[in-house]
């Protein structure tokens, strides 16, 4: 398999904070109204305790990227050197047919520029030899860079509960699903 860089994404470890969406917004300085990553909570069917289960989803840069094929003008591209698909925001023409086709929700409209976007995986950073902002930021280290080529974890899942399941796709994204907490229990005097 060629490289193929991804996101771990430790349901395990994740506080919920949203600091990576904070480091998203403030790298790109997005407009209003436009997120690229989002932390949402799990709901208590898949996890009991509503506060204390998320997933940090963005883009998953696929291996069959559904938008890149739908959009009209090519505003999208796979690099070959690392699997990320890649926007060209000046090539988009705002017609919405990624938006409408990714089942992740990863391209929004920006309102300001009529254009869509999505995250990039901060390829100007990993090209500089840096890790993507939201990764760098999370306090718990509950996101991570992988590479799939050479990524071995035997407990990471692909499409754990919650996770909408495109096998078309091949999302290149890898959890850790949130255990159940231990509950200790005091014993009466
Ligand atoms: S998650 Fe959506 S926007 Fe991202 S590569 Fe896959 S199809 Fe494209
Ligand atoms: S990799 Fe970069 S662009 Fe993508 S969600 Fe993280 S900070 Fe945003
Ligand atoms: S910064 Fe880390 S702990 Fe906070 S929401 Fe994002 S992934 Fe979870």
């Amino acid at each position: 398999m060629r490289k193929q860089l991804g996101f771990y994404i430790d349901a395990n470890r994740c506080i919920g904070c949203f600091t990576c969406a904070m480091a998203c917004k403030n790298q790109y300085h997005q407009d209003i109204g436009v997120i690229w990553r989002q932390v949402y909570d799990l709901k208590t069917e898949i996890y009991p305790h509503r506060e204390r289960a998320f997933y940090s989803l963005a883009c998953n840069h696929c291996e069959n990227p559904t938008c890149s094929n739908v959009c009209p003008v090519k505003a999208y591209y796979k690099r070959e050197t690392d699997g990320v698909v890649v926007h060209e925001q000046e090539k988009c023409i705002g017609c919405g047919n990624c938006i409408r086709s990714c089942p992740y929700g990863a391209p929004r409209h920006n309102p300001v520029l009529r254009k869509a976007e999505k995250c990039s995986f901060c390829w100007e950073r990993i090209d500089s030899g840096l890790e993507p902002a939201c990764i760098l930021s999370c306090p718990v280290d509950a996101l991570q860079l992988i590479d799939l080529a050479t990524f071995e974890e035997p407990n990471a899942v692909q499409y754990p509960p919650g996770f909408p399941k495109f096998t078309s796709l091949n999302p290149s994204v890898r959890f850790r699903v949130a255990q159940s907490p231990t509950v200790i229990r005091r014993k009466r005097l």
